[in-house]
Order: C-alpha cells, then sequence, then structure tokens
C-alpha cells in the first residue's frame, strides 16, 4: 500500500507572513506529487520540504486570486532549468491559460517541456482528472470569483476472496480469478455454486483527501465529500468575524468544523488563517469544540493518510 502524505506548503491567506506562506498542499503518493494551489512561495517551500520538482505530476488550482497562483510562474522557469522533459499537466479555470503563455513568452521564452492545460468544468462533482493511482473531482464552493475544491479518491481496490473459502474448497488460480472478475464458478465435486457476492470483500475502503478553499460554509458540498479520510478546510477567521467572513466569501473556524461534521469526514485540517492571527490556538479551539478530530495546519508539517 503506497503512503499519502499531505504537505502543507502554505496556511496563509492573502498576506504572506515571515511564517506562513500563502495557499499550496504537496499530495505526495509514491513518487507522484499533486500540487494544489501555488502562491507565491511554492517552489521555496518544496524546497524546504525536499520535495523534487520534476516529481509534479499536475497542478490543480482552486481559483484566480493571486494568492492561490502567483507561485506557479516561477515555478514553470525553474522546472525548464531542471530539464523536465516530460508534459506538464495544469487544471485550472479558463483565463489562466492566456496568463501562463503570456508569462512564459515574457520571462521564460523557452519551456522543455509540454504544459496540457484544462480547463475546470462549470458544474462540480465532475471528474478532470485519472492516473493509474487516483481520480480528481471537483466539488462546488462559494467564493468572490468562481472557484472549486478537489476531491482525491484512490480507485477502489480489487476484492479479496475470503480465505476460509479458497482453503475450504482448495479453489484454484483460475477458480480465484474468475470470482474476481464477478462469475459465479460451479464446483461440481461439491455440488455448490461460489456467487462472488458471497465469497469476496474490501480489504479496505479506498482512501480520499478533500481540498476546500477558498469558500463560504457550503452545506451543498457535503455529499461531494462524505466521509473522507482527511478534509482541509478553509477557517480565515474565528467566529466573532462572521459578518466579514460572510462579506469576503470565506469561512469561521466554527463553520470548517460544522462543515466536517456535517460531511461525516473522518479528521479535518484547517488553514488559510487571515494574518491577523499571531496564535491560532483560538481558531483550533473554536473547531474542536464542534469536531474533535481537527488539527492546524502548519507549514511543512505532514499529514499521512
Ligand atoms: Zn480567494
Amino acid at each position: 500500500m503506497l503512503p499519502w502524505h499531505l504537505v502543507i506548503l502554505g496556511s496563509g491567506s492573502a498576506r504572506p507572513t515571515a511564517h506562513r506562506a500563502p495557499s499550496a498542499q504537496a499530495l505526495c503518493i509514491g513518487r507522484r506529487i499533486y500540487l494544489v494551489d501555488c502562491g507565491e512561495a511554492t517552489q521555496m517551500q518544496l524546497s524546504k520540504a525536499a520535495i523534487p520538482l520534476e516529481r509534479i505530476a499536475a497542478v490543480f488550482v482552486t481559483h484566480l486570486h493571486a494568492d492561490h497562483t502567483l507561485g506557479l510562474f516561477g515555478l514553470l522557469a525553474s522546472l525548464s532549468m531542471t530539464g523536465r522533459t516530460a508534459p506538464l499537466a495544469i487544471y485550472a479555470h479558463a483565463p489562466l491559460e492566456a496568463m501562463i503563455a503570456h508569462i512564459i513568452e515574457l520571462f521564460i521564452a523557452h519551456l522543455n517541456f509540454e504544459i496540457c492545460f484544462h480547463a475546470l468544468p462549470d458544474e462540480p462533482g465532475a471528474e478532470i482528472y485519472s492516473d493509474s493511482q487516483i481520480s480528481v473531482t471537483t466539488i462546488p464552493l462559494h467564493h468572490r470569483i468562481p472557484t472549486l475544491g478537489f476531491k482525491f479518491a484512490e480507485h477502489p481496490l480489487p476484492p479479496n476472496i475470503r480465505p476460509e473459502i479458497v482453503a475450504r474448497y482448495q479453489l484454484s488460480r483460475h477458480e480465484i480469478a474468475r470470482l474476481k472478475a464477478g462469475e459465479e464458478v460451479a464446483l461440481t465435486s461439491e455440488a455448490t455454486i461460489l456467487r462472488p457476492s458471497e465469497v469476496l470483500y474490501q480489504r479496505r475502503p479506498p482512501r480520499a483527501f478533500a481540498y476546500m478553499t477558498d469558500t463560504l460554509f457550503t452545506a451543498s458540498a457535503a455529499p461531494f465529500v462524505r466521509g473522507v479520510d482527511l478534509l482541509y478546510h478553509e477557517a480565515t477567521y474565528t467566529q466573532d468575524l462572521l459578518p466579514l467572513a460572510k462579506q469576503t466569501g470565506h469561512s469561521t473556524a466554527q463553520q470548517a468544523a460544522e462543515f466536517a461534521r456535517l460531511a461525516e469526514v473522518k479528521r479535518l485540517v484547517i488553514g488559510h488563517y487571515s494574518a491577523r492571527y499571531h496564535d491560532l490556538e483560538p481558531l483550533l479551539a473554536e473547531a474542536q469544540h464542534i469536531f474533535p478530530a481537527t488539527v492546524l495546519a502548519k507549514e511543512l508539517d505532514i499529514h499521512t493518510i
């Protein structure tokens, strides 16, 4: 089983501070790295986390605010300097494509690799990416501009046959393969028919991670992320600043926790803190009061999924 590691690269919101970078996270699965948002300090943070740039398989950008995108251009320049030749997939709202082309023309001139830009669809819930490890679907968010969250889900695992069945009937490899493929197997010597639904079981549910920032509290997003192992949800403010959160299209820590409870996720990481908070404990306490399995996002922390 390949380990999943979420590395927090940036837990801050619009204004970077001495200790917090703007939004960026790296989901590391095996040798592949999926970059989620790409705020200004992303390259530096990747370097501090000892994550090799060349392993980035795809970049997913939630929305086109500066604190989620400005790191992308420097990253592309550096990737070109590493001698990368593998194509890089970027998933973002459509206007970013022209901006990337303009920046490359102005500052980089020639990239050694191809950028495969994919404009995000309007309707949430669409599968936008799939490889041998995971698929990625979009989550509806409500912010000041079009914004989508992302759910990274492991492909359903192939079922196993209950060991006592294999032992009792001395099943051959061929019979096991047929059952796993969903076929019934008739055992004439035993006058028995083995049915897949009766002998197969799932070793464990597939893993999933959901990323939701920037957004107001959005109850309608709960079905899209129900039961995920780990949810990163923005918590820009404490509840006393709820009017400001509503005005700016953000959530409070209490709302992040209420959403986690509503969506029945297993663990919650809160982040995207306003620069006004030097001490994050009030945000954590507020969230844990509602959803105890909450932790703070902190730069370079690793969350295992
Ligand atoms: Zn924003």
